[in-house]
């Protein structure tokens, strides 16, 4: 690590339970971004400023005027543009040190796959349930930790899954099929800072898998009420019929 380093990184050095080691093992990583909506704008945000190595970010979708109230990395100027592009504009802005690659793409099929190998840890920060699947299986495959999130209306969740040191459960253990769950906030809307929460947590959770400090918890869903303010936590078991984690 060369001055600027110590100097920008300086408050996490600090830390007994990261410092330069820590520091190091995130700068030699790489993460995966899906999606770069509200909870991937976050996220994306507080890994890139927080010096992780290679930052991955795939989204095909464009920025639309209604994604601002959320979308708080990107500016109007940016409305039209593939928002993993955007993001990656913007990001470059906040921290030049890291390497940033923007997949202005829906991330599907072997696509995926080879994305997902690469990456030490995964954040899937869609707003579907068909990628959610198939980033779940894809994680599965390569053994690779997903942190996943969800926001909506004034409720979020989030969820970790160590595929890289412990069998099942798996997303699709808690989530079957795709069904009348399959709601976005495009139908059902979402407050503003229940989706940015969501997402600071995602990145928290990364960059303690990333850097091996701290403590995940595997297959605990955290389900956040903003409306009331409350947290409450539930573990998941596996589900004996899952065509995914059994396979
Ligand atoms: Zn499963």
């Amino acid at each position: 690590m060369n001055e600027s380093e110590l100097d920008r990184y300086s408050r996490q050095l600090l830390l007994p339970n990261f410092d330069v080691a820590g520091q190091l093992k995130l700068a030699s990583s790489h993460i995966l971004v899906i999606g770069l909506g509200g909870l991937g704008n976050i996220a994306a945000t507080y890994l890139a400023t927080s010096g992780v190595g290679i930052l991955t970010l795939a989204d095909g979708d464009q920025l639309e005027s209604s994604n601002l109230p959320r979308q708080v990395l990107y500016d109007e100027s940016q409305i039209g543009l593939n928002k993993a592009v955007a993001a990656a504009e913007q990001l470059v802005t906040r921290n030049p040190r890291i390497r940033i690659y923007p997949m202005p793409h829906k991330l599907e099929a072997e696509a995926l796959h080879r994305a997902v190998e690469s990456a030490d840890v995964v954040l899937d920060c869609t707003d579907n349930f068909a990628a959610r699947q198939s980033i779940n299986r894809a994680c599965l495959t390569y053994k690779k930790p997903l942190v996943s999130a969800a926001a909506i209306r004034w409720e979020g969740q989030l969820v970790s899954f160590l595929y890289h040191q412990q069998a099942s459960p798996c997303y699709e253990c808690l989530y079957p099929e795709l069904s009348d769950q399959q709601l976005s906030c495009n139908e059902s809307g979402i407050i503003a800072p229940v989706v940015g929460m969501l997402g600071v947590f995602q990145a928290l959770e990364a960059i303690k898998l990333a850097s091996g400090c701290g403590e995940v918890k595997h297959a605990t869903l955290r389900l956040f009420d903003g409306f009331e303010g409350r947290w409450r936590d539930m573990r998941l078991t596996q589900d004996p019929e899952c065509v995914a984690c059994l396979r």
